[in-house]
């Protein structure tokens, strides 16, 4: 049977899922999951990512980590991590851009957290020059100091979408309509994690959830409250969103989330808000949320692109001058993208960022 059809036999015995819950399925069911069961990257994937359009992009995350770990004084052993490392290109491009600051990689203990059974094969591929070691939670990530990247993995991490009906919200669910998925409400209560968006909503509003990131946030700010570090999350979102942003892509371009579950990419926009929040509650500073295309303009993109054209001509330097265009321009990535860090309270923010 397909996902679909177990979803339908599902909903059909014990009523309608939450969004939550149907994300969570489609990405990573066992058997069926969109990212148990494939590489959706790149071109002739479904989306492409920024460490998959230039080198640049892990390079200079490679560089504004390396640095924060020099300015917090060399601990002598840490962790390294990336947060869901899709192919493992930007970590491969941040290991090759840091072998020259002293005593960086003799120091790490490189931890990659990836749900994917394929994409941890790749992984171990892109990065077999280095030893790096699978967790399967944040949880499992050792209690020293953390230098940890994120790029575009809380757009995938399940969210829950409410409607308000006057001074409450609804919940909206998936359901059966003459046998097919179909988005339906449920019940309206009172929703004390969406308090504060009873200021700015009105009636028949839809604002999002995402509990999963904030547990995320938890631990990764209490490591580095606890013992140092920083971390740098990439995503595309704002402060906070107002909207049903819950989008599907096959083939780089917009599906019907309903229509293809476990065979489209499904993501929501992340809001930056209530990561800013847990990160305070772990008692660890966060950085302005700051866009893409200033945060590697302030790392140097624009002096590395020249760098690295020096021996191109044609094609090659119209990639390169594209690819530079592609990460920076508030048109392309450079504004939709934004950059989060976190790092200790007493602290300063990894280059590229303000406190
Ligand atoms: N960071 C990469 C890949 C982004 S795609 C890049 O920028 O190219 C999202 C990544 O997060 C994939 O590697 C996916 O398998 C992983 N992922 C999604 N949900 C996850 C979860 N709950 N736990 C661990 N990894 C997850």
């Amino acid at each position: 049977m397909s996902l679909k059809g177990k979803l339908i036999a599902r909903i059909h015995l014990s009523g309608p899922i939450t969004v939550g819950d149907y994300m969570t399925d489609c990405l990573l069911h066992p058997e069926f999951g969109y990212y148990t069961t494939r590489d959706p990257l790149g071109q002739a994937g479904d989306f492409t990512t920024a460490p998959e359009i230039s080198q640049m992009f892990g390079e200079l995350i490679g560089l504004s980590l390396a640095q924060a770990w020099v300015d917090q004084g060399q601990p002598a052993k840490f962790t390294l991590a990336e947060l869901g490392p899709g192919r493992g290109t930007l970590m491969a491009d941040l290991l090759r851009a840091t072998r020259g600051v002293a005593g960086f990689h003799a120091a790490m203990d490189l931890c990659l957290i990836e749900a994917s059974p394929t994409l941890r094969d790749k992984q171990a591929k892109a990065l077999e020059s280095y030893t790096p070691r699978w967790l399967d939670a944040v949880s499992d990530l050792p209690d020293q100091p953390l230098f940890l990247v994120a790029n575009e993995f809380f757009d995938a991490l399940p969210i829950r979408q409410f409607v308000r009906k006057d001074a409450g919200w609804a919940e909206r669910l998936i359901g059966l309509d003459e046998g097919k998925l179909h988005f339906g409400l449920g019940s309206p209560g009172a929703q004390p994690a969406l308090a504060h968006r009873l200021d700015d909503t009105s009636d028949g509003d839809l604002v999002e959830l995402c509990a999963a990131a904030l547990t995320v946030i938890d631990v990764i700010g209490t490591r580095i409250a606890a013992h140092g570090g920083a971390a740098l999350i990439v995503d595309y979102g704002d402060w906070r969103s107002l909207g049903d942003t819950l989008q599907a892509l096959t083939d780089h371009a917009p599906v019907d989330p309903l229509e293809t579950p476990g065979a489209a990419d499904l993501t929501a926009h992340v809001d930056f808000e209530p990561l800013c929040h847990a990160a305070r509650a772990a008692n660890c500073a966060h950085s302005k949320v700051t866009p893409q295309g200033m945060f590697l303009e302030r790392l140097g993109i624009t002096q590395r692109a020249q760098a690295l054209a020096q021996p191109l001509s044609g094609a090659a330097l119209n990639d390169l001058i594209q690819a530079h265009r592609r990460l920076t321009h508030p048109e392309e990535m450079g504004n939709l993208f934004k950059v989060l860090g976190l790092f200790p309270v007493r602290g300063t923010p990894p280059p590229g960022l303000d406190p």
